[in-house]
């Protein structure tokens, strides 16, 4: 039987632990946590098969001096931070050009697609479906200008891709959302995306599926992998362990493992923040003020309200402009109440400059990538997994995952 070491167990790592382990590998998952505490716990828990144009670095002059004054509430950075996100940013700008994009949004669109149907084999044999509501989300604009532009960028998106929506109007909007308190221009209704009121559970239910299902879950060190001959070995709680296998699917903290082998990943890091509140009057499914670049999700901690992102490298500290210029939007909205933490969450979004996961194998025998999902890793993670165990498995004709891997980015 195949051994494979899986370093990480967020959604990427614990999808990527479930496809080998259904290909017939043993798995060891080893993270220093519990499984689904870091980036995939905090995120806004949307299954997002809406997403197929991933989010561009902006092209027109206007964009890009609207983000570097700080104009919206979608991007904010520091000077500081800049030298070191100077390179990764300027690839982004780079890949976002009309040709590379295309290219990007022509594979990223088949993942997006069929990440429900991927997540399903999974929600109900890890007991999950109670976490799971299939209703869609709402973006609601308070402009009449973008939310016209939206209503007609949506009306492409079901042309082109078949993605299903519904366009509301003023008071179609505030029939559907009661606890609105004020009216807006309208919304998008994305109806077919999934949503979860407890993205780590989720990924900790798929985690006890994976040892219920015979797979073994570690703590240790991932930075401790070395390779040893043909075999991989990293250290863990209960001692050594060895492999053929080992797999990087440690979010926004893989590039730091990479380098230790050579691989120098440009990584464009977005930070998130969320804050939960008390209170019964909220959205009835996510909703994302999109011209405050704010979203509340009903979650079974309260009411989570989230930022969109802030350029910040690992180790920095948090930022509060974000988190509370979204929790004052949210509350225009909304009748929510005190906080429920004494400080907001922050995560990073482990975004690649060409907006596609990194997927595959690397220079290394035995040595795989598994990370980069970006702003859709909650959604993605088992779509990319089970393309990984095909490639593991030695299935390489699949050109959706030939388009993913390292070396066909420039980074094997
Ligand atoms: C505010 C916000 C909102 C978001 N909303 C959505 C959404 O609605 N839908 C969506 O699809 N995506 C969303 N995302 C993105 C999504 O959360 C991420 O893409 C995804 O969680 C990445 O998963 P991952 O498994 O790669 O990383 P992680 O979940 O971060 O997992 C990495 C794991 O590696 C472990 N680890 C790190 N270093 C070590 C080490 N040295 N040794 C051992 N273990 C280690 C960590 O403990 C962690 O468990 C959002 C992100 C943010 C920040």
């Amino acid at each position: 039987m195949t051994i494979s070491i899986v370093l990480g167990a967020g959604m990427v790592g614990v999808s990527t632990a479930l496809a080998l382990q259904e290909n017939g590998h043993h798995v060891v998952l080893l993270d220093r946590k519990a499984p689904g505490r870091e980036t995939s716990f905090g995120n806004a828990g949307i299954i997002q098969t809406e997403a197929v144009e991933p989010y561009a670095f902006p092209r027109s002059v206007i964009d890009i001096a609207r983000v570097a004054l700080k104009r919206g509430n979608d991007v904010d950075w520091r000077l500081r931070d800049m030298p070191r996100l100077a390179e990764p940013l300027w690839r982004y700008f780079a890949q976002s050009a009309p040709a590379p994009y295309a290219r990007t949004i022509a594979a990223y669109s088949q993942l997006a697609l069929r990440a429900s149907d991927d997540h399903a084999r999974f929600i109900e044999p890890a007991g999950a479906g109670d976490l799971i509501a299939r209703q869609g989300w709402r973006a609601v604009y308070r402009s009449p200008v973008t939310f016209d532009a939206a209503a007609i960028a949506a009306d492409r998106l079901k042309t082109v891709y078949g993605v299903p929506s519904d366009v509301l109007g003023t008071d179609e909007l505030a029939a559907s959302e009661p606890a609105l308190q004020r009216r807006l221009a309208g919304a998008v209704h994305w109806t077919s995306p999934w949503t979860c009121r407890d993205p780590g559970e989720l990924v900790a239910r798929y985690a006890a599926l994976f040892v219920a299902r015979g797979g073994t879950l570690v703590r240790g060190d991932a930075m401790t992998l070395r390779q040893d001959g043909a075999a991989w070995r990293v250290s863990s709680e209960d001692g050594v362990v060895c492999a053929e296998n080992a797999v990087v699917a440690l979010g926004p903290w893989s590039p730091t493992l990479a380098k230790t082998f050579g691989y120098r990943i440009p990584m464009v890091f977005k930070r998130g923040y969320h804050r939960h509140f008390a209170g019964h009057d909220g959205p009835r499914v996510p909703m994302l003020d999109v011209d405050n670049a704010t979203l509340v999700a009903p979650m079974n901690a309260g009411w989570r309200v989230l930022t969109g992102a802030h350029m910040a490298p690992p180790g920095t500290a948090p930022a509060s402009r974000q988190i509370r210029h979204a929790a004052n939007a949210a509350r225009e909205l909304f009748g929510l109440r005190e906080p429920v933490e004494t400080a907001p969450w922050s995560g990073t979004r482990p975004c690649m400059p060409d907006m596609l996961p990194v997927v595959g194998p690397t220079r290394h025998k035995g040595l795989w990538f598994h990370f980069g999902h970006g702003h859709q890793g909650f959604t993605l993670g088992p779509t990319t997994a089970f393309l990984l165990a095909e490639q593991i498995e030695g299935r390489h004709g699949n050109p959706l995952a030939l388009s993913l891997t390292p070396s066909a980015r420039g980074w094997a």
